[in-house]
């Protein structure tokens, strides 16, 4: 079990380092520094561990897995869990090291019940519109991109996606309706790219099956941690990268320094922009690590008690109440647990509640919007990604004009290389890292050979 060892070198590196006794020291310096162990990370040290090639990880947080993420008070996965049966890289992974899968194709489409306007609408009586399908209701009309890394080589459809969903014959009070709960922090900003690749993505990826991780992401992350042989440390906040032509120094907040003739960052832009970089970037790189978007979620965990047994209306919701979207976020399995789904500048609104007035506000909105529900539902917990140290958003979103510095934006420099999800030119999600990750181990095995 090498691998605890290391992870308990770098906790006690943190903060012991000049008392460990010789022989007992981290390893310091290695060929390849990955900063960030998510599935960027993870992947290309599984990649360099096939190959025999000398590595070290240095993660920020204190667990591995990064936006898989299986919270341990919650005890429930807050980050990414879906994956497609055509997620080959991650597939990869996943078949190696035996990681048990559950198909959750068929609970994908379960009806939402409605609460617009004041009313609760039942979607099993009535033909009402469901506000949550409104955004694909026209978009199945609109012409695809053409190949799966189009989206960045169409400058001519770089709009605001509320631009876009208005020529497709939206109304102004329909976009009203999609900025709810589209996946991104506001319609009017973000570019209509990301949808086109996100749509993009489903058509030409061609998974036909969904699958959720048997137990949790964090089976994922164990098992290819487990694999690794290489150092592996956590609580490693990287706070500078100094690239020196021949080495490059990685400074991390505990005081610990870190070279390495590669330096491969798979960590956000949202944090990496706060790190002090020392390196030839170029403008297009400089301005996407200072203004990459990314998307803002806050997800507001219950249990609760089969309410939508007593009222015969679905337990998941949409609303147009701050709340957003209530969900059943276990397709795992039969029990259902719910969780509000709150996207974008709907996240704001509890930016600076406290968990208590969050959990108030919960009860008082649900017992009013769902009546049934009112004393049997019980608060858990609330994790805000778009606040969350080490991501500071839940995936990144292209602003309009922003696609333009991607090409720029990932190209090595020096001796520095880019991955993670934000960094992949077809993927999307989890297999958009693992891309990423495939990316930058061809290109350190071009820059050796
Ligand atoms: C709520 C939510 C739901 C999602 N659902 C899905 C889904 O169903 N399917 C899907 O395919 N994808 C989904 N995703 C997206 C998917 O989880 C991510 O695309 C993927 O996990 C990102 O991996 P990554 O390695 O690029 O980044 P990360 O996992 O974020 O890894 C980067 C790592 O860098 C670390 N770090 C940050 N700053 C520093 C620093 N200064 N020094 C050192 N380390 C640092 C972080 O702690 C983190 O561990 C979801 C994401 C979220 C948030």
């Amino acid at each position: 079990m090498r691998r605890r060892i290391f992870i308990r070198n770098g906790a006690l590196a943190s903060v012991a380092l000049g008392t460990l006794p010789l022989g007992c020291s981290p390893k310091l310096d290695t060929d390849i520094l990955i900063l960030g162990g998510g599935m960027a990370g993870l992947k290309l040290a599984y990649e360099l561990e096939q190959a025999g090639r000398d590595y070290i990880i240095l993660e920020g947080s204190p667990r591995m897995g990064g936006r898989l993420f299986s919270h341990p008070t919650l005890g429930r996965d807050v980050g990414g869990r879906g994956i497609g049966d055509r997620y080959d890289e991650v597939m990869k992974v996943v078949k190696a090291l035996d990681v048990e899968l559950v198909d959750i194709t068929e609970n994908m489409s379960s009806p939402s019940a409605i609460y617009l306007k004041g009313e609760l609408h039942n979607p099993w009586e009535g033909d009402m519109a469901k506000p949550s399908f409104l955004e694909f209701s026209k978009l199945r009309n609109a012409k695809s991109l053409e190949s799966l890394d189009a989206w960045y080589q169409s400058p001519q459809l770089d709009k605001p996606y509320s631009e876009f969903l208005k020529d497709l014959g939206h109304t102004d009070e329909e976009i009203a309706l999609i900025n709810i709960s589209t996946n991104y922090n506001d319609v009017f900003k973000t570019s209509a790219l990301n949808s086109l690749h996100s749509r993009a993505f489903r058509k030409y990826n061609g998974s036909k099956k969904v699958f959720n991780f048997k137990g949790g992401a964090k089976n994922l992350v164990n098992k290819i941690v487990d694999a690794l042989q290489h150092p592996v440390y956590t609580d490693k906040m990287v706070t500078e990268i100094d690239d020196q032509q021949t080495r490059v120094t990685v400074r991390c907040e505990d005081g610990s320094s870190y070279s390495a003739k590669k330096v491969v960052c798979t960590i956000p832009f949202s944090t990496l922009r706060d790190v002090k970089l020392n390196a030839e970037l170029t403008s297009n790189q400089e301005k996407a690590i200072k203004e990459l978007q990314y998307t803002r979620i806050t997800q507001i965990h219950f249990d609760a008690e089969p309410f939508w047994e007593e009222d015969g209306i679905p337990p998941s919701m949409w609303t147009d109440t701050p709340l957003e979207r209530i969900m059943d976020v276990n397709a795992a399995s039969e029990e259902v647990k719910l969780a509000c789904w709150v996207n974008g500048t709907g996240a704001d609104y509890f930016k600076e509640m406290s968990d208590a007035e969050i959990a108030d506000f919960t009860m008082k909105t649900m017992a009013k919007i769902r009546p049934a529900s009112e004393g049997k539902i019980s608060y858990l917990g609330t994790h805000k990604w778009g606040s969350y140290r080490y991501n500071k958003g839940a995936y990144c979103e292209f602003g309009v004009g922003q696609a333009a510095l991607f090409e720029d934006m990932i190209r090595p420099s020096g001796n520095l290389h880019f991955a993670g999800e934000h960094a992949a030119k077809e993927s999307r999600g989890i297999e958009a890292a693992a891309e990423s990750a495939v990316r930058v181990f061809n290109e350190l095995n071009q820059s050796n050979s």
